[in-house]
């Protein structure tokens, strides 16, 4: 083995506790008194990366910047190093400075622009002598074949100790900082900038990075009752804002755990609504496992018979759906709330895509990026999932085509949420906020609302909806789209239990 320090390397995993290559590092040190560095790395080809967005970058610096506080705050001895380069060339400049003996990182589930990467450093760790150590994240199994007794692995794993460094060891030993001269060129003072999404509102405010943050959250809704409105309000887009966890961008980024938070939902009393949220808990690792173990999710579709899927490419009508501006009200209001704030709730987020391949008849890849960058949450393995489910071009889920003027009556029926991200329609009545293009034209001149600023829809939904539906359920007969369906069933879907007798289960 190499000699040198212990670099911890932080990628998806911001935080300092419930953190096992952090742990291992620091063990390690202390007892062969070795040397540790912490080390964040602003890698500019991720920066580069069509789903980066600067909100991205800059809830992780806020979460480098809490790292940071705890550090000190509790006298580890440590800093958080971000540097701005290449991974390649850092661990090079580590190399060759102060010695690598060891990298201890968690194991990403990315995208493929990060598995590749990660080639890279492993060929870089083996021509160098250097142990890379990388763990899972909790509950996402690597090299994993089929589900059987991933559920039951996914449990023992939930109710493991968190992983937490011990400081007093660390403390007390001879373990020291790796001390490091960075070029000026990689040396960072504010969170770097991206190639994409200039676009988007890149000021904020957004929900604030950090370990502290999240545990917050985390606080506000099990302990002071946000939970008690989770299930009535999961589906409004509104309400959905204060009532659901909001932990979102907080697990994506690994300021906390799924580990962390299902034990603290265990620790309180159980209801309807905890229950709910377990389960959420349990689908957020279900769909990275998905991602895990066919990361081709990202570029095409998991049934490859929708290949042949007709789809239809209007650069108009796509331009118009990422502005928020098609003219069918809850549409736009939805994708200019999350332009804006990075947030939107689940059935919110599958309208939008329903709209886009079902509606517009758009493929999911035209879209997928544009909300990956909106998203704060921004989580490869549910996003890129979530995206395939909602287009139906899994074969084996229900086909679901939103109708986003029922939408609007049923989850946002006095029109809130509509107006406050659509003022052209302020003045609309609850009763033809939704659909105003259907509303008599004598009763908009009475009433002083008509809207000129406002465009009609810029399809008719009715016969898109029609004409989707037909598509879709033509296609979901083709000997080929089942038989590519019993394979996608065979490796991501739980098989049948005692108790489901017989049914195959998708968590
Ligand atoms: C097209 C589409 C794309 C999505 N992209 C992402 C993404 O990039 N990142 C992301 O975290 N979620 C994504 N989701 C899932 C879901 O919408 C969000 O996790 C949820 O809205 C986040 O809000 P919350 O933290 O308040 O959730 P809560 O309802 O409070 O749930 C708690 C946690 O459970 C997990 N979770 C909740 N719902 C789901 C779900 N349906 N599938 C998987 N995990 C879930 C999340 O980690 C969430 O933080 C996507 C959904 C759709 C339809």
């Amino acid at each position: 083995m190499a000699a040198g320090g212990h670099v911890v390397w932080f990628k998806r995993d911001l935080r300092t506790r419930d953190h096992e290559p952090l742990q291992r590092a620091l063990q390690s040190a202390s007892h062969a008194g070795g040397k540790v560095l912490l080390l964040q790395v602003f890698e500019p080809g991720l920066l580069a990366h069509p789903t980066t967005s600067s909100r991205h970058v800059r809830f992780q610096w806020e979460c480098g910047d809490d790292i940071q506080f705890t550090l000190k705050q509790e006298s580890w001895g440590l800093t958080f190093h971000r540097v701005h380069a290449p991974v390649l060339d850092v661990l090079d400049h580590l190399r060759q400075t102060v010695g690598v003996a060891a990298i201890h990182s968690h194991e990403e589930t990315g995208v493929l622009w990060t598995f590749d990467r990660d080639k890279k450093v492993a060929q870089w760790c083996h021509a160098h002598g250097v142990l890379w150590h990388e763990v899972s994240q909790a509950g996402v199994q690597r090299r994993r074949t089929s589900r059987a007794g991933w559920v039951e692995a996914w449990h023992v794993n939930m109710a493991r100790p968190w992983a937490n460094p011990d400081l007093e060891s660390w403390r007390a030993s001879e373990g020291r900082e790796a001390e490091v001269v960075w070029p000026a060129a990689w040396t960072l003072q504010e969170a770097p900038s991206v190639a994409h999404g200039a676009d988007l509102n890149g000021a904020g405010p957004f929900q604030p990075g950090g370990e502290r943050s999240g545990h917050a959250y985390l606080k506000s809704f099990l302990k002071e009752g946000r939970i008690h409105t989770y299930q009535k309000h999961i589906s409004k887009p509104e309400f959905s804002r204060k009532s659901c966890s909001r932990l979102s961008p907080y697990l994506a980024w690994g300021a906390m755990t799924i580990r962390q938070v299902y034990q603290a939902l265990e620790s309180t009393s159980q209801g309807r609504n905890h229950h709910a949220f377990g389960s959420r808990l349990r689908w957020h690792c279900h769909f990275i496992q998905k991602f895990e173990s066919e990361h081709a999710l990202e570029w095409r579709n998991v049934n490859r018979a929708y290949d042949a899927l007709p789809v239809h490419r209007n650069p108009e009508w796509l331009a118009r759906w990422k502005e928020g501006a098609t003219g069918v009200p809850l549409v736009d209001a939805c994708m200019r709330a999350v332009r804006e704030t990075g947030y939107l709730n689940f059935r919110m987020r599958a309208m939008l895509v329903s709209f886009l391949t079902h509606h517009m008849n758009h493929a999911w890849q035209d879209g997928v990026e544009h909300l990956a960058r909106c998203f704060l949450d921004f989580e490869p393995g549910i996003h890129y999932s979530q995206f395939q489910m909602q287009a139906g071009v899994t074969g084996i889920n229900t086909v679901r085509i939103y109708n986003p003027v029922k939408q609007g009556q049923e989850q946002d029926p006095e029109g809130n949420f509509v107006r406050s991200w659509v003022p052209e329609l302020e003045s609309v009545p609850s009763e033809w906020i939704h659909a105003p293009w259907t509303a008599p034209p004598m009763e908009a001149a009475m009433g002083g609302w008509a809207s000129e600023a406002y465009p009609d829809p810029m399809l008719d939904l009715t016969e898109a909806a029609r004409a989707a539906r037909e598509r879709m359920w033509a296609f979901r007969k083709r000997p080929d789209v089942k038989a590519e369906g019993r394979r996608i069933l065979a490796r991501h879907v739980v098989p049948p239990r005692a108790q489901t007798k017989g049914r195959m289960r998708e968590l």
